[in-house]
């Protein structure tokens, strides 16, 4: 029993404790297994086993008192993101080398108030940019999935890489992420998990290193929807420390999980039907509306006439937030820093040998788009075009409950097989949409594609409105059944 605790669901393994069917430190121990045998898929960044095995130890004892809180004892990875306090935290950059925070961010810190035990941090994008964890200083994250027949190592997809395909591979039971134009939901997709990012302004970005400060949002990345919901739960809340969280109550998420759409309307975008789309995201994306149907909903039309620009938009606002953001790693406060003849050749030789390709590209369009005799043409359009996207959805909503769209325009891909970094922008194609508008958007497992890779259909919904997202989700579940796993190769 004990070899196959790092399979459970966070609810079951919930149960198991409350029940004193299994430890705290059993099932930890069985995590840390788990990790220890799938380190070729380089999922985590940095390991915590001695910290994760007291925590639970301490989770023991409080289930032991009665006193249980509501992730008592639950082996969770975090994004490297995330600050912890005295744990390196990288964000994956060389620029952060030995960055120890003396804080915690408030999204971690509420998962410790609530019982969870940390295992360790996640391999990402570099600062959470790209799409397929080849960014990555410490190298990149492989997906636990192979295409049928064909051994060659995919992507896991990105920024949030090593959460999804330590979620999948069950090197952890959970994990966090974060999701600026995607990061949850593509690598969720890619890896046949759940990811769920929240309204922005759901979930406190206190401590969470900066990519773009208006579009950042925390969410979870599970293996089925009841647990995005158990740890969101957890996540989710205001907090003075950031005054973009809003102070409206978290429900209760688990509560409205029933799957049952009755006198619900879904709506189904038409320009989500991108030129060149494989038919068989179509399929999926047909098969979703069918099994909402089944579930009671009714399928109605909508249109969100300003969808094509959102690339273009999203692609001008978050590199000018990175560009302003990443300016505070000048070799003086944080991380690394290579010497020069004087102040200013050590700012340009920190941030030259500290910054990877991809964030040296973001940060020189950044500054480009928001110089002056520029920002205008760039940055005050992708503004305007950023309120008519959050307008279509504002009237769609008039009319729906929620919406249905595939989470991402392809499978997951073989490592260096998009090269191009236009082809890794497009990715995002349905993703960055939720971001700009700053709505609630989730990806659920829908089946495999022709090559035997997970796809996912993304639910979108209204601000604050997760609990409808997460009971579409669920009625989504419940129907695709997606139980499939990837073979244990790296066990081998
Ligand atoms: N792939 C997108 C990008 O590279 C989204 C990243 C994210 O959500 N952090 O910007």
């Amino acid at each position: 029993m004990t070899s196959e605790l790092n399979r459970l669901t966070l609810a079951a393994a919930k149960e198991g404790l409350a029940a004193r069917e299994f430890s705290a430190v059993e099932l930890t121990k069985a995590l840390v297994e788990a990790m220890d045998a799938g380190r070729v898929l380089n999922a985590y960044v940095t390991e915590t086993p001695e910290a994760a095995l007291a925590q639970a130890a301490e989770a023991d004892a409080r289930i032991a008192k009665g006193e249980a809180r509501p992730l008592e004892g639950l082996p969770i990875g975090v994004k490297d993101l995330f600050c912890t306090k005295g744990v390196l935290t990288t964000a994956a950059s060389h620029i952060l080398d030995g960055f120890k925070p003396t804080y915690e961010s408030t999204v971690t810190a509420n998962l410790w108030r609530d019982g969870a035990v940390m295992l360790g941090k996640l391999n990402m994008d570099e600062f959470a940019m790209g799409g397929s964890n080849e960014t990555s200083y410490y190298g990149p994250v492989v997906n636990p999935w192979r295409r049928t027949g064909d051994n060659r190592p995919l992507v896991p997809g990105g920024s949030s890489g090593g959460s999804a395909a330590a979620v999948a591979a069950d090197l952890c039971l959970a994990a966090t992420g974060t999701d600026t134009g995607g990061s949850i939901r593509q690598p969720a997709a890619f890896t046949g998990i759940v990811g769920i990012k929240p309204t922005y302004g759901r979930c406190s970005r206190f401590g969470i290193v900066a990519f773009a400060s208006s579009l950042d949002q925390a969410g979870p990345m599970t293996k089925t929807v009841r647990d995005a919901a158990l740890l969101l739960q957890s996540m989710a809340g205001h907090d003075p420390k950031d005054s973009t969280s809003v102070p409206t109550p978290v429900p209760d998420y688990s509560a409205g999980l029933t799957g049952d759409l009755r006198g619900r309307k879904i709506g189904v975008p038409k320009e989500y039907r991108v030129d060149g789309m494989p038919a068989e995201i179509e399929k999926w994306w047909a098969q979703g509306m069918e099994w909402l149907r089944d579930a009671g909903a009714e399928i109605v039309d909508v249109s969100l006439p300003h969808t094509k620009y959102a690339l273009p938009a999203y692609y001008i606002v978050a590199p000018a937030e990175a560009s302003s953001n990443l300016a505070r790693y000048d070799g003086v406060r944080f991380g690394l820093r290579v010497p020069g003849k004087d102040l200013t050749e050590m700012y340009e030789n920190t941030r030259g040998e500290g910054f990877g390709k991809e964030v040296r590209r973001r940060i020189l369009i950044g500054t480009y788009v928001l110089s002056a005799g520029y920002y205008d043409a760039y940055y005050t359009r992708a503004q305007k075009l950023r309120r008519l996207i959050s307008n279509d959805f504002e009237k769609a909503f008039g009319t729906v409950d929620a919406i249905l769209a595939p989470a991402t325009p392809s499978a997951a891909f073989a490592s260096g097989e998009v090269a191009d970094p236009i082809a890794m922008y497009l990715n995002d194609v349905f993703t960055v949409t939720a971001n700009l508008a700053g709505l609630p958007a989730m990806s659920v497992p829908a089946g495999l594609s022709a090559e035997g890779l997970p796809l996912g259909l993304q639910v979108i919904g209204k601000a604050f409105d997760e609990p409808m997202v997460l009971n579409v989700g669920y009625a989504l579940e419940r129907a695709a059944n997606f139980t499939t796993k990837p073979e244990t190769w790296w066990r081998a």
